[in-house]
């Protein structure tokens, strides 16, 4: 039997209930798995009868019955036992399941009284050389008011082994011209903002789709909390009547809170609250070894902030927004002195000293067939002609070219197999070679279009940048991969429309890189 392991550390005291009965559905947000192992998994779900109304459920402790079955029928169950749903993690519950046997499908479930949740499929690691090919859906930017999530749903339909969830799995906050529905809070500041943020995303049924169709592996980048957050440095500061800062650091970790409350993610990586552990490396047998980078956490803030404009009006609600100019990406002349010496500071990090060090250590023992960095922003640098004169944008590699060699010296000392960028943020798909300054080619880097936020087509910038082999930006998708020794299939699937609940898809183009050979062929 496998254990179970609670929320926290800390247990708040309160009244336990197994037998209940609610006014409506408790499971109505659904179930999740991720973190996959050789020997088990995190399943999620939150009991949540009436889901934004949380404190109906007061301080009661619930416990709920999980199971774990090779079988969707739940004839042969492997694993069971008891979660506990406590308020103070808004009656979410996250248990690590183990002693599985590894690179098999299992099925799992909760029950509460005569409450059953939908079912959810996982998947644990391979061992050794994987019996087949691995599928893996690659996905990041949902904005929930821009777009239906019609790209989750094909996901799910894909029926992958795994999803790579680069960021942007919510917005903090509204923006853009066409909005298919809304959200139900400002711009979120606060834990109650972002649980509610993260409740509403979890009421949509392909979200919820996705979510039970196989584990995920998920990296945030700045939207789940604030656009182009630096460590600890917010885009802008805002003022109230009183013109009183802020607090971002305390802002930062209530949305890491409703994150891991949210996420199918071993609690036990939330480490204070006010950090969190979410790199680490997983391994899918021989064939593929994943590094999740986390490039928000740690970053030094971008370099050479483009001349603040002192004031900007929040369009929707009239609140005024001080730019302070310390945070938040921009374009850039990269040849300008000042931002040219800034651009070329070792010091500055993407990464952190601590993760470039653990990134480095895993690199050097793997032995996978493929190396697949899974991390928010663009790596290669794509070079911009804005009338004339060049710029790049400051809050992707590009504007860490030192942190970005780093890494790049370390896959050529460490003589990594077969390195693979998948990238996600701008909502727009790339695929780009990736080479380091001295012009070695290293690898491909894939860059997924959004799931629902509105796109940026640059194909403008085409003529500058040979080292991109295809740029589409006109549709929401996400990327379907197919993953053997021999080779990695991509196909960049495409949303027809995604203000459509209902839209049909296709494949706009599909990249195949072979093992051995660092440039991605058109097939
Ligand atoms: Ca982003």
């Amino acid at each position: 039997m496998a254990a179970a392991a609670g929320v926290a550390a800390v247990l708040p005291a309160g009244p336990v209930a197994s037998q209940v009965r609610f006014g409506s559905y408790p499971f109505q947000l659904g179930v999740a798995s991720g973190d996959p192992s050789a020997d088990g998994f995190v399943i999620w779900t939150r009991l949540a009868p009436e889901p934004f109304a949380p404190e109906a459920l007061g301080n009661t402790i619930y416990e709920l019955t999980w199971e774990v079955a090779e079988d969707q029928a739940f004839a042969r169950i492997r694993a069971s036992g008891i979660g506990l749903a406590r308020a103070h993690v808004l009656h979410a519950v996250h248990v690590e399941v183990g002693g599985l046997e590894p690179g098999r499908e299992y099925f799992y479930r909760f029950r509460l009284g005569k409450y059953e949740s939908p079912t959810g499929r996982a998947l644990t690691c391979p061992v050794g050389e994987a019996s087949r090919p691995l599928r893996f859906a690659v996905a990041c930017c949902a904005h929930y008011e821009q777009g239906f999530f019609s790209a989750y749903r094909y996901i799910a339909d894909d029926r992958p082994d795994l999803v790579l969830m680069l960021g942007d799995y919510i917005y903090e906050d509204a923006w853009g011209e066409r909005r298919v529905r809304l959200f139900d809070t400002p711009e979120a500041q606060t834990l109650t903002d972002y649980r509610r943020r993260y409740t509403q995303y979890r009421t949509d049924p392909d979200l919820q789709a996705a979510h039970a169709a196989c584990p995920w592996l998920a990296v945030w980048d700045d939207h789940e909390v604030d656009n182009d957050y630096a460590g600890v440095t917010g885009e802008n500061e805002v003022c109230g009547g009183a013109g009183v800062r802020d607090s971002f650091p305390g802002r930062r970790a209530a949305a890491y809170q409703a994150y891991f409350e949210h996420m199918p993610l071993r609690p036990s990586r939330l480490q204070s609250g006010m950090a969190a552990r979410l790199y680490g490396a997983l391994d899918w047998g021989r064939l593929a070894r994943f590094y999740l980078l986390d490039t928000r956490q740690y970053r030094s803030v971008q370099a050479c902030p483009n001349a603040p404009t002192p004031w900007r009006c929040d369009n929707d609600r009239g609140r005024k927004i001080l730019y302070s100019g310390a945070g938040g990406g921009g374009f850039v002349d990269p040849e300008e002195p000042a931002c040219k010496a800034a651009l070329a500071d070792p010091a500055r990090t993407m990464l952190g000293a601590e993760q470039e060090r653990w990134l480095d250590a895993a690199l050097a023992d793997s032995r996978a067939n493929w190396n697949v960095l899974t991390q928010g922003v663009m790596f290669v640098t794509i070079l911009e002609s804005w009338n004339g004169s060049p710029r790049i944008f400051t809050d992707a590699w590009a504007g860490y070219p030192p942190a970005r060699e780093r890494l790049l010296a370390s896959l050529a000392r460490h003589q990594t197999a077969n390195p693979v960028v998948l990238t996600g943020d701008i909502h727009s798909f790339w695929v780009n070679e990736i080479a380091n300054a001295a012009g070695r080619p290293f690898g491909v880097e894939l860059v997924s279009s959004s799931i629902a936020t509105s796109t940026t087509d640059k194909s403008q910038v085409l003529p500058l940048n040979p080292q991109v082999r295809f740029h589409e930006g006109n549709h929401c998708g996400y990327i379907r991969c197919d993953l053997d020794r021999d080779r990695l299939r991509a196909d960049l699937v495409a949303i027809d429309d995604r203000l459509d609940p209902r839209s049909g898809r296709s494949v706009l183009a599909s990249f195949e890189v072979r093992a051995g050979d660092p440039h991605a062929h058109r097939i």
